[in-house]
């Protein structure tokens, strides 16, 4: 982009978008567009506001005449700072909150559109209101929006049993970065013709396009639930009672989630309303979640016969089932108020990292113990969707320090062949970490492919990938 050329592509894009279109910097209307952890300033350009897909394709051409950068911008709960643009006001928001119509449900086909703006929490309304499960389950789903979702391979409580959007997503509408349409939105489970190229933008951080709208995969919802908070030993009978969880409760299991003992002590000194449900503390805890449509009673047999199992075999010290959905909720209610416990704690350097399932005991161990090593009197703060492989790391300490604690954490991951990143994605926070667990023949053909979909390098840049001196200026 050469001097000037910014306010030209600005008046064109009020032009094309109208008045309310286009927010200029400091205008309040345009205050949603910060960063969720307050790590990063937000001084857009401009706050473009498109509300279909034609006028994101006109915003996205004028973008690419002028070489302007564009950054996507959804819900804005991204931990990694991607819908965050780079620099002093030299490059512009492009919010897809409005696009907020879900298009279309059909019950016969399992499958449902709905367009990038709709927030995650409308998208599982719509599939409920016909009796469907819509199965990405976050803790921020009542502000991420499905374009953010599916611009991170989103994941969350349900992957275990549902996958992550990589695994929801049969097709999308997406503009590319010349301001082209690509007319992607099928349903079909089987289709063997060649690239996947929804896959490619899946995941990609606003990096190759904006996802406009999705098709999303639907699934019978279940009715009867069974939940229960284990309390363990030692975090060593992990594997242990995975196989023996998988075996219980075969397909019907959804999550397995890991609490530690620093997270059970930040939330009852944290939160007044939260109580620790055993007598006496715990090193670990597991909580176990395995849902049916139909057969109830079949399944409290099943949680019972694992409990007494997981007990016998003293890969359990003890354990709460919870006998209705309000204890249920309690016992998730733990789970999920483990980031704000944290919060009001002062904050963490966090991590989502991941490594294959049967190394998860073991991976732990290590990185407390390297922690411990080189910052004493540190706190870990390790939880999460364990039965995904996805352990939390969070360190509670000074983010001064962040940069030698994650090159500690991801140097014990790569250890264990794990990825710095199991589901918030690189953005601009990890992006110079991506070396560590990414070998260069694989960064090589990242690059290839952004630069064969962006080879003016308005989309996003600076995040996921570092600018290549190629890129457009
Ligand atoms: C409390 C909390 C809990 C969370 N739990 C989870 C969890 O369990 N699992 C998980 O995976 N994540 C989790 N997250 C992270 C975050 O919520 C998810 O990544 C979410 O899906 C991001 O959606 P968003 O709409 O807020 O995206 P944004 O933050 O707006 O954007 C995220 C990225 O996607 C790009 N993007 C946005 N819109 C588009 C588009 N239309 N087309 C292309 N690219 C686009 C942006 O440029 C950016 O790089 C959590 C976050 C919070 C705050």
């Amino acid at each position: 982009m050469t001097p000037g050329e910014l306010p030209v592509a600005v008046s064109e894009l009020r032009a094309a978008l109208g008045p309310t279109g286009v927010l200029a910097p400091g205008d309040p209307a345009a205050g949603f567009v910060r960063d969720e952890r307050g790590l990063l300033p937000a001084r857009p350009a401009a706050v473009l506001r498109p509300r279909s897909t034609a006028e994101v394709a006109a915003a996205i051409t004028i973008c690419a005449r002028h070489r302007v950068p564009v950054v996507p911008f959804a819900g804005g709960t991204g931990l990694v700072g991607g819908a965050i643009p780079l620099g002093e006001e030299s490059q512009l928001v492009l919010s897809v909150r409005g696009l907020d119509r879900i298009r279309n449900v059909d019950p016969a086909d399992f499958a449902l559109t709905a367009e990038s703006g709709c927030v995650l929490a409308d998208v599982q309304r719509a599939a409920e209101d016909v009796g469907l499960l819509f199965p990405l389950r976050l803790a921020s789903e009542g502000s991420a929006r499905l374009g953010g979702a599916i611009g991170t391979n989103a994941g969350g409580s349900n992957v275990l049993r549902y996958g992550m959007l990589r695994d929801l997503v049969l097709g999308l509408e997406a503009v590319l970065p010349d301001g082209r349409i690509w007319h992607g939105l099928r349903s079909l489970r089987k289709d063997n013709s060649g690239y996947d190229l929804k896959q490619l933008l899946i995941g990609s951080e606003g990096t190759l396009g904006v996802v406009t709208a999705a098709t999303v995969r639907l699934v019978p919802r279940p009715r009867h639930q069974a939940v229960a908070l284990l309390a363990l030993p030692q975090s060593t009978v992990l594997t242990a009672l995975f196989a023996l969880a998988r075996e219980c409760f075969e397909d019907r299991l959804t999550a397995l989630e890991l609490i530690g003992r620093t997270g059970m002590d930040l939330l009852i000194t944290q939160l007044p309303d939260m109580k620790d449900p055993f007598a006496r503390p715990h090193p670990w805890y597991l909580l176990v979640e395995a849902t049916t449509t139909r057969d109830g009673a079949g399944l409290a047999a099943q949680l019972e016969s694992f409990l007494a199992e997981a007990i016998r075999l003293e890969l359990a010290a003890d354990a709460v089932p919870a006998l209705d959905r309000p204890q249920a909720r309690a016992l998730w209610g733990l789970r999920e108020a483990l980031p704000e416990a944290e919060k009001r704690a002062g904050g963490a350097v966090k991590h989502d990292v991941s490594v294959p399932l049967g190394a998860i005991a073991a991976f732990i161990a290590d990185v407390e113990r390297e922690l411990a090593a080189a910052f004493p009197g540190v706190r870990v703060n390790a939880f999460g969707h364990v039965g995904d492989g996805n352990v939390h790391v969070n360190v509670l300490t000074g983010f001064e320090r962040a940069h030698t604690v994650s090159a500690l954490v991801f140097r014990v991951v790569a250890g264990y062949g794990g990825s710095i990143s199991a589901e918030h994605g690189i953005g601009v926070l990890k992006r110079d970490s991506l070396t560590v667990t990414r070998e260069p023949l694989e960064l090589e053909l990242l690059r290839t492919v952004k630069t064969a979909l962006d080879p003016l390098g308005i989309m996003n840049p600076g995040k996921l990938l570092a600018v290549s001196a190629s890129s457009a200026e």
